[in-house]
C-alpha cells in the first residue's frame, strides 16, 4: 500500500484551476483567468539582469543551505526597515518559495497529533501542509460580520491540550483583509498565555490599498517574537512566482531545525534566483509601487462592478489581489436546466459556459463564496466581469 498520509493530501485546487485555464488557452479557447493568484507583470528588468549577471559570474554552485550570507543579511535589513523586526542572519532560512518555508516551519514545530488553528476562510495549502507534517488542522470559522478576521475569543473557543500553533495570514488570501494592531495584540496575548506558536504568513504585505498598515505580529514584543515564525517571499511583491524564493525568520533553534531539514530535502534554493531576490530586496522599489497602483485600479473596478450586480456581494479587500464574493443568492437557480447548488457548480458552469475561471469557496473552507484574483489586466477584468454579469442574467 502506498503512503496513507500522502494519499490523504488533495492537490492544490488553485494550481489545478490555473492548469485547466492555461490548457484551455493553449487549445485556442478565450478564457478569462480570475483563478490563480499570480501577478501578470513581468519580473522587473533590474532583477532579471541580476540573475543574468549571476550566471556570468558563475554564481552557479551550492550556497549555504539557508541561503547565501548576503541575501540573509539583506532580508534582516528589510525586516528591520519595513517591519521593525531585529533578526540575525542565522535566524533566516531562505527556501524554494514561501510555500516551502511554511512546510519547513510546520515540520520544525509539530509532533504527531499537534493541532494547528486555521482561521477559515483560509489559503488552500495550509491544511494540507499541516497534515503532511503530521499535524491536525483545526479549522475555525470566522464571521463575515468581523470581515473574516479571527478574534482571540474565537481562538480561545478552539483551544485544546494539543493546540500547538495558529496560522495567521495578513493581508489575507482569499479575503483581502488586513489585521489591525489591536486585533493582533489580542491574539498575541492569548498565544503567550497558552504557549502557542504563531506562523505569520506575510507574503502580501506590500499589497495594501486601504489606510490600515501591515503589522507583523512578531513586532509586538520580544516575547511574541520568540513564539512566531514570520514567512515572506518575493513571489507576489516582485512578480517572481516562478523563481521560487521565500524565507522564514524565527529564533535560532527553530531556524536551525528548518535548515537541517532543508539540507536533506532540497539543499539551498536556486543560487541564481537568490541573486535575483537580493536585487529585488535591495534594489529600487518603484516597480512595487507601479504594480500596486495597477492592482489598486483593478480592485476599485472589481469592487464597484460586483456591488452593481444584485445577486453578488463582497466585502472590500484592503490588501492582496483577491475579491471574495458571496454567490449564495445564486444557489437554487439554473442555467439551461443545470442547477447551481453550490459555489463549485457555479465555478464549473461559468468556466464551461462563459469561459471565466475562478476558484470556488469550498477550496478555502467558505462554500458560499468564490474567489476572484485581479492579477490580470484591467481590460481582461472588465471582459471577465461582463461575462459573469451576462451569465447571471441567463439564469432561471
Ligand atoms: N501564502 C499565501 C497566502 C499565498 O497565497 C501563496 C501563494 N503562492 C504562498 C504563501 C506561497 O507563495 P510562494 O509562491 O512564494 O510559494
Ligand atoms: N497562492 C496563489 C493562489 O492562491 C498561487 C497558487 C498556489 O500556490 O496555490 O492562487
Amino acid at each position: 500500500m502506498l503512503a496513507k498520509k500522502v494519499q490523504s493530501i488533495s492537490p492544490s485546487p488553485t494550481l489545478a484551476i490555473d492548469a485547466k485555464a492555461k490548457q484551455m488557452k493553449k487549445e485556442g479557447i478565450d478564457v478569462i483567468g480570475f483563478g490563480v493568484g499570480e501577478p501578470d507583470f513581468d519580473t522587473p528588468a533590474h532583477i532579471k539582469e541580476a540573475a543574468v549577471q549571476a550566471i556570468k559570474d558563475n554564481f552557479t554552485r551550492y550556497t549555504p543551505v539557508a541561503g547565501c550570507q548576503e541575501l540573509r543579511e539583506a532580508i534582516c535589513q528589510k525586516l528591520k526597515n519595513d517591519n521593525q523586526l531585529l533578526y540575525k542572519p542565522q535566524e533566516i532560512v531562505v527556501s524554494n518559495g514561501a510555500k516551502h518555508s511554511l512546510s519547513n516551519a510546520f515540520a520544525a514545530l509539530l509532533n504527531p497529533g499537534d493541532e494547528v488553528i486555521i482561521p477559515a476562510p483560509y489559503w488552500v495549502s495550509y491544511p494540507e501542509i499541516i497534515k503532511i507534517n503530521d499535524g491536525v488542522p483545526v479549522i475555525v470559522a470566522t464571521s463575515a460580520k468581523h470581515n473574516f478576521k479571527i478574534t482571540a475569543t474565537e481562538i480561545a473557543g478552539a483551544l485544546t491540550s494539543r493546540t500547538k500553533a495558529i496560522i495567521l495570514n495578513s493581508p489575507n488570501n482569499p479575503t483581502g483583509q488586513v489585521y489591525t494592531r489591536r486585533e493582533l495584540e489580542e491574539i498575541a496575548c492569548l498565544a503567550l498565555e497558552h504557549n502557542l506558536y504563531i506562523v505569520s504568513d506575510e507574503i502580501y504585505e506590500k499589497l495594501i490599498y486601504g489606510q490600515q498598515p501591515h503589522i507583523s505580529i512578531a513586532a509586538l514584543g520580544e516575547e511574541i517574537k520568540t513564539r512566531t515564525i514570520v514567512v515572506n517571499g518575493v513571489s507576489k511583491t516582485y512578480a517572481m512566482t516562478g523563481w521560487r524564493i521565500g524565507y522564514a525568520a524565527a529564533t535560532a533553534p527553530i531556524a536551525k531545525l528548518m535548515s537541517n531539514l532543508q539540507s536533506h530535502a532540497t539543499s539551498n534554493a536556486n543560487s541564481i534566483a537568490q541573486k535575483a531576490a537580493l536585487a529585488a530586496i535591495l534594489g529600487p522599489q518603484d516597480c512595487v509601487a507601479q504594480m500596486k497602483a495597477a492592482f489598486a485600479k483593478r480592485r476599485d473596478y472589481m469592487v464597484q462592478k460586483i456591488k452593481s450586480i444584485p445577486e453578488l456581494n463582497c466585502i472590500e479587500p484592503d490588501g492582496a489581489f483577491y475579491v471574495f464574493v458571496d454567490v449564495s443568492k445564486l444557489f437554487g437557480r439554473s442555467y439551461r436546466g443545470q442547477q447551481i447548488t453550490d459555489s463549485m457548480d457555479f465555478a464549473t458552469l461559468l468556466l464551461e459556459k462563459a469561459q471565466v475561471a475562478l476558484v470556488p469557496g469550498t477550496a478555502f473552507g467558505a462554500p458560499n463564496y468564490v474567489r476572484l484574483s485581479y492579477a490580470l489586466s484591467l481590460e481582461q477584468a472588465q471582459e471577465g466581469m461582463e461575462r459573469i454579469e451576462n451569465f447571471i442574467k441567463q439564469l432561471d
